[in-house]
């Protein structure tokens, strides 16, 4: 039995959006041109940003297509640098950026280059379930601050934050809002004017869209300062010929997720719950990482100590089940996650940990493949270990 349980990584494509972008696949005109070609590509593109902007509440002309989330995340944070040295009309010279130490690699490595370039960046701390702490946000604003990036759904753990509070707070400080919501568009609620956010982020391949592309909600009104330059497309914001297909993939995708999102919910939560016990039942000495209900409903973060997250990936890989590790383990280091030690888990606890995030074609079976096959593969590899000692100490050397 082959079972997925990757999700936050990327997701299949929806049927629907395949069939929908296949049919589509003999599209070539350039949205640009004013001939029938054209047309025909623009009004496909309208359509979808008609579709992706009513998913999140939001005015088409504040939706900007670009090639990923981590290109919108780029966008927002690059474009705080040019608000700051005032070459956009209207903007104050605030230097400081707050952002948080669990967010996506894409926003704290951009904020260590605009560190670099002689920007304030200051980083929110969690508690252990990795909410962020809003008494330390209180303190940290002041007017130098010019904008906060607090993503609204961890990939990793799965913890969501209060975005409408935090929102709320920046807003009375004078700043402005963004949230990384890759993870929680499409499996929760997500509206733009409730939250009152002035950026959020989204990407098409995390919701059984295409990968390559992306979304950028931009209130009306907010500065905003493109990352490519050099072109009139969406309204000068994201120079470049569109990606017709795949954001024509996209809009699919959220018209998708607004039929199933909310049953699907639901489902996975009671296979979570399911798997979650069977891991307590089955195997000894565990521990389950993120929030135990403000949480995304597929996903499952669990430390095995004793059991290198890397093996347990690969002994599941060859029973034909997919998960992930938070470590960095494909560009070659072996760092634990930053997001668990933010948690304060300890850094063997967070190199014994593993990912599982269902989806869409998660089922009951998938979840008792995992439960026949996870006990065996944890206790070949405890039993490999010398280091371990059944109970959660561990012997320094031997
Ligand atoms: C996947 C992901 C991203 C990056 O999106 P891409 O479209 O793959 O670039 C950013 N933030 C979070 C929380 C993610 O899960």
């Amino acid at each position: 039995m082959k079972v997925y349980f990757d999700n936050n990584a990327t997701t299949p494509l929806h049927p629907e959006v395949k069939k929908e972008m296949t049919a589509a696949m003999e599209m070539y005109g350039n949205p640009s041109s004013m001939h029938a070609y054209g047309r025909e590509a623009k009004a496909n593109v309208e359509d979808a940003r008609q579709r992706v902007a009513s998913f999140i509440n939001a005015d088409d002309r504040e939706i900007v297509f670009v090639g990923s989330g981590s290109e919108a995340n780029n966008t927002v944070l690059s474009l705080f640098v040019c608000a700051s040295a005032q070459c956009i009309p209207g903007t104050t010279a605030r230097g400081t950026i707050i952002t948080t130490k669990i967010e996506h690699p894409c926003v704290l490595e951009t904020s260590e280059c605009l560190m670099h370039r002689g920007v304030n960046v200051k980083f929110l701390d969690v508690d252990r379930y990795g909410r962020v702490d809003l008494d330390q946000l209180k303190d940290m604003l002041n007017d130098d601050i010019g904008l906060v990036s607090v993503m609204m759904a961890n990939n990793e753990i799965g913890t969501m934050q209060d975005i409408a509070a935090i929102t709320n707070m920046v807003h009375e400080c004078g700043a402005f809002m963004h949230t990384d919501a890759v993870q929680a568009v499409g499996k929760v609620p997500v509206d733009v004017r409730a939250l009152g956010v002035d950026f959020l982020t989204m990407s098409a391949h995390k919701i059984y869209g295409p990968k390559g592309v992306g979304a950028l909600y931009v209130k009306q009104g907010t500065p905003y300062c493109p990352l490519i330059r050099g072109g009139h497309q969406e309204r000068g914001r994201r120079a470049g010929t569109e990606n017709t297909l795949g954001i024509l993939g996209l809009g699919k995708a959220v018209e998708m997720r607004a039929l199933e999102m909310h049953d699907e919910h639901d489902r996975l939560l009671g296979l979570k719950e399911l798997l979650r016990k069977g891991i307590e039942d089955k195997i000894d000495d565990i521990h389950f990482n993120g929030h135990p209900t403000e949480s995304l409903a597929g996903t499952l973060n669990v430390s095995f100590p004793g059991a290198e997250g890397e093996s347990i990936l690969l002994y599941l890989d060859l029973e034909g089940i997919a998960v992930s590790t938070g470590s960095a383990c494909a560009s070659g280091s072996l760092d634990p996650s930053h997001v668990l030690l933010a948690t304060g888990v300890d850094a063997e606890r967070a190199h014994g940990s593993i990912r599982i995030s269902l989806g869409r074609e998660s089922t009951t079976q998938h979840v008792q493949h995992m439960l026949n096959v996870l006990p065996g593969v944890i206790e070949r590899i405890r039993n490999m270990s010398t280091a371990y000692i059944k109970g959660g100490t561990h012997a320094a050397s031997r």
